[in-house]
Parts: C-alpha cells; structure tokens; sequence
C-alpha cells in the first residue's frame, strides 16, 4: 500500500488561524496513525498580500504545538513546474489559450489558459461525507491559468498535491465546491485522484463563521493570553471528532493512535471558550512545578516584580496555590495588576478593624488574645516542618474551640490584609515562619493600641 501523505496549505495572508490549526491537527493525527508523513506547504504564490512574518507565525505555532512535519515546501519554488504542466495541458489539447481583455485594464489583451471542460457527471466519495456529485457543466471551461507563469490556486494544488505524493486531502468543507475543478485538472494530466476528506468548519457559539469580533481567531492570540500547547491540541482535537467513549484528556501521541476519519462529524462543531478553559486547567495542574512556576514568572506584571520581597524561591512556593486559582495564565497578570498578589511580596496594609472577623463579635482584645495563642502555637513548629499540613495540625483544635472564624479569619487577614485568599495554612506556608511571625505581631500591636 501507498504510504499515507497528508497536508496542510496555508497561505501566508495572515496569522495561523484556530480553524487551520484543527485542520492541521486532523492532518497530522491522520497521517501518524497511518504511520505516514504530514507536510506544510505554503501556499505563498498571491505575492499582493503574502508576508514572510505571517509565514513564520504559521511554522512556529505549528511547531509551539508540535505539529512537526516532514517536509515543508513553498508553492512559490514550483512556478516552474506548473508551466510545464500547462505546455502538455496544451499540447494535448486539455487546455487551450483564450484571448481575452484585461481585467484590470480591458483596452489589452491577456493569454490566459482554460481547461477543456468534459461536461460530465463526476462523482467523488468523500470520506466523511459519502459520495458527492457534481454536474460540472456550470463551470465552462474554466480558468487554470492567468497566463503561462501565473497558475491559478486550482492548478497549482492539484500538481503539488501530486508531486508531494498526497494520497488523503482533508481540508474544511468550504473548500468541497472546489474539488470537482480539481479532480477534472488532475484526470486531464492522468494523475491518480487523492481521497478526499472535508471537515465540517469550527462555528461560533451563534452558529456563524468564526471571526475576530466574536473572540480570539489567531493561534497567536490564545499563546499569549496564557493557554498550554497540549490543552489546545486536545480540545481541538474533539471539535468534531470524538473517541467514541467517555475519555477526554488525551496526549498527542494518544490521539494518534486511535484517531480515525469515520468518526468526524458531519455538522459543524461549535467553539467554546470555557471548554477549552477547563482543559487548560487540567494541564496547567499536571505541570511540572519548574514549568509551571516559569509561566507564572512570565505572567507577574512588573508591579508585583518590583515588591520588595520578590523574589524566584517565592513564586515557586506560590505556585501551586496559583495554579488552583486560574484558567489561563493570563489570569496572573490580571491578579497582580489589581493587587490581589501583593501579599505573597509584601506585608499588606490594612485598618484594624478589618482584621475582627465578620461572623461573630469578637472583640479586638479578644481578637489579639488569640492571634497570640496562634503565634505560641506556631513558635512549637521546627523551622523545617513548617509547611501547611504541621501548621494546620498546631492550629485545628483551637481554632475548634475558640470559633474557626474567630481564630482563623484575623490569622488569614493578617497574612494577606484580604477578605478573599487562600486559607492561612497554606499562606503561613508559602510566607515562611519569619514572615508569618512578623506579620501576626504587627496584627496584634495594631489590635492592642486601638483596643
Ligand atoms: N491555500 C488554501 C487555503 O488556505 C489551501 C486549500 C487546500 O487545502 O486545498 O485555504
């Protein structure tokens, strides 16, 4: 058997597009379940709109998501070839010039080339969508090139396909009106038909076309607002797909192996940007903790950063109880920007009266008195086994006794001057035992001077 090629063939007018990603993703998994190859061809021949920066937001988004090929050509390098595809079109009498005005300028003539159009009923079986059949008589004899050295995009996909050995064109469904022109190219050069496949295109949320006014459309835009590589491959890969059993989280390479074409869906498959949020969760939780606290490093706005007590060994130590707050990484940079870091950083400014818990009616006296038996109770703690669970474990039958939010409500606004924070284990925790110590003594000095 031929071995399996598949493509994708973007063209280099603007930024890697979310829907070109799922393209390439099912390419991809195609072909490595197949064990054969997956190729980039840029389509980079419109030399008007092409840039060579979108050509390299197209290749790095593809590689961020491991997407990696094994061959990459540009359609540009085979100008070439396409004439001389055009000279035996012609020569065999497939294709003929036609004289024809100008578009753009209608007092002069262009030599542009037309297929010599057979006028049949074509039938193609598409692997998702069964068999399709075209009366290709409403296409005339259409044109295939602008001139000699300018082929149109028909030709020039159906002899580049060809020559890179692509045996499975799976591509979106607004391209399935273009395939009867293409099939009718390639049976004029005696070429052997590709299968074709057409997905069904990602929608939006109001069943339209996926466009920039309605979210993010740019792979780009999704890398920079926070968004992990392997969450966005797996959610993309079931827009449209599924398994076929109750599993969700699937590495690449899983989904390689069991991805199939016959279970794509035939309609389209509606974007959601919370579902793609729950999965970014799910492996910005399964992180390594280096990698994990590097994004969040990256995402501390330099407010945060210029706090005096910032510094690496600290993000570390907060990165866990980050990751179980946020989504996106994005979310950091907000977090920080509105303060609500600060206190990992800095020791909060706040009134007294703030630190008196809103359930009950403790006083400040009394309120003091306990965050005194707290700091005792915290003093009995080895500085090595100051971490969340001992800390808790000195902590949890007084609190008991007293009223947990008499006794841990004050300990936690001490600690982070908040009403809304992690729980003040993990905080005393993160802080340190110097830290905690100092920022419960300020509490309770504030509490006795204003008692
Ligand atoms: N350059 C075309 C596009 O970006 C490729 C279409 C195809 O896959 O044949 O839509």
């Amino acid at each position: 058997m031929k071995k399996v090629r598949t493509r994708i063939a973007p063209s280099p007018t603007g930024n890697l597009h979310i829907g070109t990603v799922r393209t390439a993703l099912f390419n991809f998994l195609f072909a490595k379940h197949e064990d054969g190859e997956f190729i980039i061809r840029i389509e980079d021949t419109d030399k008007e709109r092409n840039e060579k920066k979108y050509e390299e937001d197209i290749l790095e988004g593809l590689s961020w998501l491991n997407l990696t090929h094994d061959a990459l050509y540009r359609q540009s390098e085979h100008v070439a070839r396409h004439t001389e595809v055009l000279e035996e079109l012609l020569q065999a009498d497939k294709a003929y010039i036609s004289r024809e005005p100008k578009k753009d300028d209608p007092q002069a003539e262009a030599l542009i080339v037309r297929l010599r159009n057979p006028n049949v009923d074509l039938t193609f079986t598409d692997l998702i969508r069964g068999d399709i059949t075209f009366n290709t008589e409403d296409l005339g004899d259409f044109v295939i090139a602008r001139s000699m050295t300018e082929p149109l995009y028909h030709l020039a996909v159906v002899v580049d396909d060809y020559d890179a050995g692509i045996t499975h064109v799976i591509r979106g469904d607004d391209h399935i009106s273009n395939t009867p022109r293409q099939i009718l190219i390639g049976e004029a050069l005696n070429f052997e038909r590709p299968q074709y496949a057409h997905i069904p295109l990602i929608l939006s949320p109001d069943r339209t076309k996926l466009s920039k006014r309605k979210g993010a459309v740019s792979l780009c835009d999704y890398r920079n607002k926070g968004y992990i590589s392997e969450a966005i491959t797996n959610y993309l890969a079931l827009l449209g797909w599924n398994p076929g059993t109750e599993q969700e989280t699937f590495s690449l390479d899983e989904l390689c192996k069991i991805f199939s074409l016959e279970k794509i869906q035939k309609g389209g498959a509606i974007f959601n940007q919370e579902k793609l949020d729950w999965f970014n969760k799910e492996y910005l939780r399964k992180l390594p903790l280096e990698q994990l606290t590097m994004h969040i490093t990256k995402a501390l706005p330099q407010s945060v950063k210029e706090l005096t007590g910032y510094n690496e060994e600290r993000v570390l130590a907060i990165a866990p109880a980050l990751a179980e707050r946020i989504s996106r990484f994005d979310e950091i940079t907000a977090l920080g920007e509105t303060g609500e870091l600060d206190y990992y950083f800095s020791a909060p400014e706040y009134i007294p009266d703030a630190l008196l818990p809103t359930k009950g009616s403790a006083t400040k006296e009394e309120t003091a008195y306990y965050l005194e038996e707290v700091l005792h109770r915290l003093h009995t703690i080895n500085d090595e086994h100051f971490v969340e669970e001992k800390i808790k474990d000195a902590l949890w039958s007084y609190a008991n006794e007293k009223g947990r939010s008499a006794v841990l409500w004050p300990m936690r606004f001490a600690l982070s001057g908040k009403p809304k924070s992690p729980d003040p284990f993990s905080l005393a925790h993160i802080l340190g035992k110097e830290e905690t110590h100092m920022r419960l003594e300020k509490a309770i000095a504030m509490l006795r001077k204003n008692a």
